[in-house]
């Protein structure tokens, strides 16, 4: 049976409550109203947002995510959010490792297999993001890294249903600037074997790009082999370009 393919918009740290409200709507509305095929879509506000567009969004089939979460489940831990907190807030899906996360917050592969584990725990799907930067790619080592990462960030439970894996080199996110679809396809080849070597259900995962997916790339970024789906930053912000997206893996 084939992967039903998944499109995330991860909103980042943006939206308002009137604009952000507004966005899931139209998305819910345009769902409701047929055309997004096979693509399961999902919604990654900020975690200020997420009950209210979990609100929003219900009676359609839009799915909604938060963008991180703490490993603990409650605590002293000022400022952080619990993978159960968004669960209880409507939400379904969580990003964790995130290269922003990576570079703002120093998180390691541990913490982000902490942070996956929690998501679980809390009945959340997890999307574990990882991907190389600009001279890691210089310098031939774009397998080894996203080898490491995958590795060490995947929990040794995890499973296709409640894992996706999100290739995004950190060189393209917010740049304009994709790899080739040949680029695209070495990469999750190589991550379908090592996810198929490593789990029963490895050959199930969803596996999704990321980087710089716009309506004018996302056909044929989305029509390499092994890509299932993509999770979008800066084109999520944007109804008509989101949904664009969505669209193009009809
Ligand atoms: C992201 O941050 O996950 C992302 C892919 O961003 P953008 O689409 O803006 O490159």
């Amino acid at each position: 049976m084939a992967i039903r393919p998944l499109i995330a918009g991860n909103w980042k740290m943006n939206g308002l409550g009137a604009d952000g409200l507004a966005l899931a709507q139209v998305i819910a509305e345009r769902l409701r109203g047929g055309g997004a095929g096979l693509a399961e879509l999902l919604l990654c506000p900020p975690a200020t947002l997420v009950r209210a567009v979990a609100e929003t969004v219900s009676g359609s089939d839009v799915l909604v995510g938060g963008q991180d979460c703490h490993a603990k489940s409650s605590g002293a831990h000022t400022g952080d959010v619990s993978a159960e907190m968004l669960a209880d807030a409507g939400a379904r899906y969580v990003i964790v490792g995130h290269s922003e996360r990576r570079a703002d917050h120093g998180e390691k592969d541990a913490t982000v297999r902490a942070k996956a584990e929690a998501a679980h725990r809390a009945g959340l799907i997890a999307i574990i993001c990882i991907g190389e930067t600009e001279a890691e790619r210089d310098r031939g080592a774009t397998l080894d890294v996203v080898g490491r990462q995958l590795a060490g960030s995947l929990p040794d439970q995890a499973k296709a249903a409640n894992t996706v894996v999100a290739y995004e080199p950190v060189w393209a996110i917010g740049t304009g600037r994709t790899p080739t679809t040949a680029e695209v396809a070495e990469v999750h080849k190589f991550l379908r074997e090592r996810l198929t070597a490593r789990y029963e259900d490895g050959g199930r995962f969803r596996l999704l790009y990321g980087g710089s997916v716009k309506p004018e790339n996302a056909r044929e970024l989305l029509a390499v082999a092994d890509v299932n789906g993509a999770l979008v930053g800066g084109a999520s912000l944007k109804a008509d370009s989101f949904w664009a997206i969505a669209t193009a893996c009809a």
